[in-house]
């Protein structure tokens, strides 16, 4: 068995032979509310799994560089080692969440422009938001790093709207993390793009594609998430 070297809430990696590579495990477990609540969905991984390669071959076919190396199996991926840097990307194109909450804005509402935040990555502190300065003044990262976020995660949210877009669906908001190459240092997305972690509504009804689902006691999230794989796989 191979050496067990994090497990977080949706997530094992494992390590491999190779120092440069790891094995993703995605699990059937849910939280939400900063893992206040939880549950086990049967089937979860599996579709995780199968969203997040979806979308990483979609991305990486426009030039997006990744940590993905393959699917290996239902419930696992292999990817390449990084340094995450402890910053939670969140884009957003249409009011919902927690900006919603913050400025009393009616979820659903539209700027016509994307806004980007940064939040520390720190389950001890709750994920603050932060600005670039204290990711400057917190040495979190660099001038160049930010930059370099901000250029991939707009050109990540532009592959991603068309990519929903064109599997009928509306990408409201969603949240990435990028990593530093144990190999050369380059910066990469790295973690995962699922419904755990973005907005997703059906363009015409705004019925919810994504975790809101489980947080807000909407519906099954299981027969959500298919639902989900099944109009993304539609996509040629
Ligand atoms: N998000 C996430 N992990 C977090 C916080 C947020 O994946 O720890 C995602 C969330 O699913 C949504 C987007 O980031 O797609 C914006 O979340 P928001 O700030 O509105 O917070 P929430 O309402 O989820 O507390």
């Amino acid at each position: 068995m191979s050496q067990l070297l994090y497990e977080g809430k949706a997530k094992k990696m494992y390590a491999t032979d190779d120092p440069n590579v790891l094995r993703v495990e995605y699990k059937n477990d849910a939280t939400a509310f900063n893992g206040k609540k939880k549950a086990v969905f049967p089937g979860k991984g599996k579709l995780n799994n199968a969203i997040c390669t979806k979308v990483f071959h979609v991305l990486m076919k426009d030039g997006i560089p990744t940590h993905f190396i393959d699917k290996i199996s239902e419930t696992e991926q292999l990817v390449k080692a990084v340094s995450i840097i402890p910053i939670e990307c969140v884009v957003r194109n249409v009011v919902a969440g927690s900006l919603a909450k913050r400025f009393n804005l009616e979820e659903g509402t539209s700027f016509g422009r994307t806004i980007i935040e940064f939040y520390y990555k720190s389950d001890a502190l709750g994920d603050p938001m932060i600005n670039d300065d204290h990711a400057l003044a917190l040495k979190i990262a660099t001038e160049e790093d930010l930059a370099e976020i901000r250029r991939l995660a707009l050109k990540v949210n532009g592959i991603l709207q068309k990519l929903f877009d064109e599997a009928g669906i509306l990408l409201v908001d969603f949240k990435i993390e990028f990593g530093k190459l144990k190999s050369d240092g380059k910066i990469v997305l790295a973690d995962e793009i699922s419904p755990d972690s973005c907005r997703l509504w059906d363009k015409k009804t705004h019925e919810k594609l994504d975790k809101d689902v489980f947080r807000r006691n909407i519906a099954d999230l299981p027969e959500t998430y298919e639902k989900l794989l099944g109009r993304l796989e539609a996509v040629k």
